[in-house]
């Protein structure tokens, strides 16, 4: 065994079916009665009715979240946490809503309760990804790190299909980079490797049938798994090249992690291919990066940033930008050979 430094992460996991019910009870148990809930346009009737539930311990709903976490919007809601004397916020939704929830509390200190109703797992981080002119920077800090998280896989019933199977290879990206990043540790390795068959075994059954309860189980119980490893160690190119593609060039979250996913993994599966040798195995695949592509395209997932709307006159700049400041990563960076991966991606190539 080679030696490791773990860290965990105070944070309180409720995980079931209807366990929205109990928002109120978390409340309480912390003392909180003055909860501004969170949530994007797209979900504000569920806010809406999640502050009724809450009757007097809610004082009210800010339904402007938005993807990429843009300053210009939390500092709106800053001016509402302050006219409503908020005592804590609640975020029911996916990232998006979390990352408002996290942008105010590195602001105000305020506790966090997260009700994640997608697979990003962001909830499960003490990481917040801000975007100010065009530039998305990265804080990692204590007060982000929600205090309790609330997952009922009912809500989750409602994730569109394509959204599901994205949102599901975001969450694969965590564990996967867990496993070879440079403070990997055996702790987090084998929650790595559950979360990533919990999401294998569900993610096609899902497709196949929205409302298969078991397999949406184990998809947010994977998203947590997966969720759990992106907080507990660092990252990679994976989530750097992803980290850009988002941030400078506005591509969606998710399905930037699903089309990347496989090439990455590829170009770091030539320097550690027996830390990704699980992931080929949990696909049943000879490599764990072309065994990722085939999986993405099983599920009918994006597998080109064509497609996800980046353009080729941008690869350029995208692979310079990515190759700055680059994180630790197994395989060296090598400019030509990220602006190769790009291309790659861009055409949906399958990586060999
Ligand atoms: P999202 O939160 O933007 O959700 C996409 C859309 O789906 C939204 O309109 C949302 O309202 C809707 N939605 C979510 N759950 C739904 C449900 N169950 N039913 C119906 N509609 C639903 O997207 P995301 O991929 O969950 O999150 C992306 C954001 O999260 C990005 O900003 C990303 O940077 C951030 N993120 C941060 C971390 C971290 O640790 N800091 C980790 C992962 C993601």
């Amino acid at each position: 065994m080679q030696a490791f430094v773990y860290q965990a992460l105070s944070q309180r996991v409720v995980f079931g079916f209807g366990t929205l019910a109990t928002i109120g009870d978390e409340l309480g148990a912390l003392g909180l009665s003055r909860a501004l809930v969170l949530s994007t346009p797209q979900q504000r009737a569920s806010a809406e009715a999640l502050a009724a539930q809450l009757g007097s311990k809610a004082v009210g709903v800010y339904p402007d979240a938005a993807m990429h976490t843009p300053t210009d919007v939390t500092e709106k809601a800053m001016v509402v946490v302050g006219q409503l004397k908020a005592d804590c916020v609640v975020s029911l939704g996916g990232g998006s809503t979390t990352g408002l929830g996290k942008a105010i509390a590195f602001r105000t200190d305020l506790p966090q309760i997260v009700i994640p109703t997608s697979y990003a797992g962001s909830e499960a981080t003490p990481i917040l990804g801000e975007t100010e002119n065009g530039a998305k920077v990265t804080k990692r800090d204590p007060r982000i790190l929600p205090e309790v998280i609330v997952y009922d896989v009912d809500l989750t019933m409602t994730l569109p299909a394509a959204m599901t199977v994205t949102s599901g290879m975001n969450a694969i990206a965590h564990s996967v980079e867990a496993l070879y990043t440079q403070d990997r540790n055996p702790i987090i390795s084998m929650l790595a490797q559950q979360g990533i068959e919990a999401l294998v075994r569900a993610l096609p059954a899902i497709r196949a049938n929205g409302d298969d309860r078991e397999a949406r189980s184990d998809a947010l119980f994977g998203a947590w798994a997966c969720g759990t490893c992106l907080g507990a160690v660092g990252m990679a190119l994976h989530h750097k090249i992803c980290h850009v593609l988002g941030g400078s060039f506005d591509l969606p979250h998710a399905e930037v992690h699903t089309v990347i996913l496989p090439h990455a993994t590829a170009y770091n599966e030539r320097a550690v291919p027996d830390l990704l040798a699980p992931v080929a195995r949990s696909l049943g695949a000879a490599s764990a990066g072309g065994g990722l592509w085939d999986f993405a395209q099983g599920l009918d997932a994006p597998l080109t940033l064509a497609g996800i709307g980046m353009r080729e006159s941008d690869l350029d700049r995208a692979a310079d930008i990515a190759c700055a400041n680059p994180y630790w990563n197994p395989q060296p960076i090598v400019r030509d050979e990220i602006r190769q991966l790009l291309d790659d991606a861009y055409f949906g190539r399958r990586p060999g």
